[in-house]
């Protein structure tokens, strides 16, 4: 019986600056709608777990994972994207992560059906992942840290 589901989402967080400045009234301390930042997730694919050997039995892929069109936004806000931002950001989606609930679908007539979220940050660009990783150079290699001088240099390389 497949009742019990699996649905693998993608997310990530961007921002972007320099927008067109409106009168709006802002009642918070940002005074500013020129900056947006976005957390956003995508379903990647719905799969059940074969009772005989196990294997995963796909019920749904997304057709276009690229695509904004099944693009879900978590959370719009008017703030400039910085390094602090964006990690207390990931700490934030953790958090609720953490504590999501599987999803129950009741369909009448039908069995019921649980569905359990299972979340990868991997929609992120250079600057969301120099910032999780504390890079603080945009030419360093935020996964060992060479720099460009001793990129050339495989020994200086391997030492991190
Ligand atoms: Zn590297």
């Amino acid at each position: 019986m497949l009742n019990n589901l699996h649905l693998v989402s993608k997310w990530g967080c961007d921002g972007s600056s320099g927008r067109s400045l409106y009168k709006q009234v802002f009642t918070a301390f940002q005074q500013s709608d020129s900056d947006l930042f976005m957390t956003c997730l995508v379903p990647l694919q719905l799969y059940a777990l074969s009772e005989n050997d196990g294997k995963r039995i796909f019920l749904w892929q997304n057709p276009r994972p690229s695509s904004t069109r099944y693009c879900r936004v978590v959370k719009l806000e008017f703030i400039k994207e910085t390094a602090e931002v964006i990690r207390m950001e990931k700490a934030k989606m953790e958090k609720q992560m953490k504590e999501l609930l599987p999803s129950e679908v009741e369909i009448p007539d039908l069995p019921h059906v649980t569905v359990h979220h299972d979340l990868c940050m991997t929609m992120i660009d250079g600057k969301t992942c120099n910032a999780l990783t504390n890079t603080n150079s945009a030419q360093k290699c935020n996964t060992c840290g060479a720099t460009p001088a001793n990129m050339n240099d495989i020994d200086e390389v391997e030492k991190n």
